[in-house]
């Protein structure tokens, strides 16, 4: 069979193909200890998850506008607007079924076949496969461990040019849990004013940022918010993966485009769903506050316990719930590390090429996990690595 040439590219995530062997070997008696995917272990919050039965119960079940319900993103908005201390309007919110439509919508609605798009590598996997749909040109720039896994600017550099037309940002990032900062974000605006072209800011994590930090955003800087699509959304800060809400805030027009794409695939995001949004929003944040002090505990745990292992470096990143550490020590691929370690040690984790080729060298490990299977995993994993 052959297919359309913008879907056979297409590969699956790779934390769903680790999943799929950890619940293999589960299924013939072992235990393993799940590391590998990028989700809260922390159920949604009880007041949220009433809201979702009861707007259920009172009807809340029929179509709403495409670009999401009318309140909802006039509440969007004013969150958005306080969060990074700018001004945006609801009619510059599109909601949708988790923050993979805002960064994929507009994406469609920006690339012209042959454009240019930078992207962080390594980086979320669906980045580059939106690009390549949209018949863009995936543009990887490295995010180095030496720069906090921030951009390798010197190299960014030497990629953008007239023919960039979209860069990708993802801070704090999913898989390095590196942080850009300010100094940084203003030298990619500078490009991004000078050759004329979008950015779209993924700060799915940007509350999930540790040691009080204030993750910045290049929609706040000069002149940026008319050129950035900013992408958020429940999935993370309310351990609401499943409920699939999310939402992404552009200028209007592009606003409205995204709109007519959202009309003609998924029709609108359920309406319950977005009144148990609505509810994250405006009641109080102490449960949020709360996970994330924990995920703050669990990270200086994993750390620490990492970095006593011989061979292994891993550097403290400052949001997100992932580590990376550095495993070059064992001479071995990336890949073959994770399988031996999912087979020997029983934890589940992901290959730093999952992000892209310039994750060799490196793992991936969620800390969505209580503080006891952390400290077994590593006891495990430290284990196998002596031998
Ligand atoms: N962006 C990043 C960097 C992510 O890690 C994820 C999920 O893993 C998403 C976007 C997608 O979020 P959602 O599940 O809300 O679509």
């Amino acid at each position: 069979m052959t297919f359309a040439n913008r879907v056979s590219h297409l590969e699956p995530e790779g934390a769903y193909e680790v999943m799929a062997r950890a619940q293999a070997l589960e299924a013939g008696g072992r235990d393993i200890i799940h590391m590998e995917i990028g989700q809260p272990d922390f159920q949604t919050f009880p007041h949220i998850s009433q809201s979702g039965i009861k707007a259920i119960a009172s009807g809340y079940t029929r179509y709403n506008p495409p670009s999401g319900l009318p309140r909802l993103r006039e509440v969007i908005a004013s969150y958005t607007s306080s969060r990074l201390n700018l001004r945006t309007l609801p009619e510059q919110v599109v909601v949708g079924p988790g923050a993979k439509p805002g960064l994929f919508f507009p994406t469609l609605a920006l690339v012209e076949p042959g454009d240019e798009v930078i992207y962080p590598d390594p980086g979320f996997p669906t980045y580059p496969s939106m690009i390549s749909v949209a018949g863009g040109l995936p543009v990887p720039v490295p995010l180095k461990e030496e720069n906090n896994f921030s951009f390798d600017l010197e190299a960014f550099d030497k990629l953008v040019s007239e023919r960039t037309r979209l860069i990708v940002l993802n801070s704090p990032a999913n898989p390095t849990g590196g942080v850009i900062s300010l100094g940084d974000l203003e030298h990619i605006a500078a490009a991004v004013k000078k050759y004329d072209c979008w950015v779209i800011s993924d700060e799915i994590y940007a509350r999930l940022a540790y040691d009080n930090l204030e993750v910045p955003s290049i929609a706040s800087l000069p002149g940026m918010l008319e050129r950035t699509i900013i992408v958020d959304g429940f999935s993370k800060t309310y351990a609401m993966t499943g409920w699939r809400l999310g939402f992404a805030i552009m200028p209007e027009n592009l606003a409205e485009r995204v709109s007519l794409l959202l009309t003609h695939s998924i029709g609108c995001t359920a309406t319950f769903t977005q009144m148990a949004g609505m509810e994250a929003l405006t009641s109080s944040q102490e449960m949020v506050d709360t996970m994330i002090s924990e995920f703050q505990r669990r990270r200086d745990r994993i750390v620490a316990g990492l970095n006593a292992i011989p061979g292994i470096k891993c550097q403290v990143p400052q949001g997100a719930f992932y580590v990376f550490p550095n495993v070059k020590a064992f001479g071995i691929s990336s890949r073959e590390l994770s399988y031996q370690l999912l087979d020997k040690a029983g934890v589940a984790l992901l290959p730093g090429t999952d992000f892209g080729k310039f994750g060799e060298g490196y793992l991936r490990l969620s800390y969505t996990t209580p503080i006891d299977n952390l400290d077994r995993a590593i006891e495990r994993i430290s284990e196998v690595l002596k031998k």
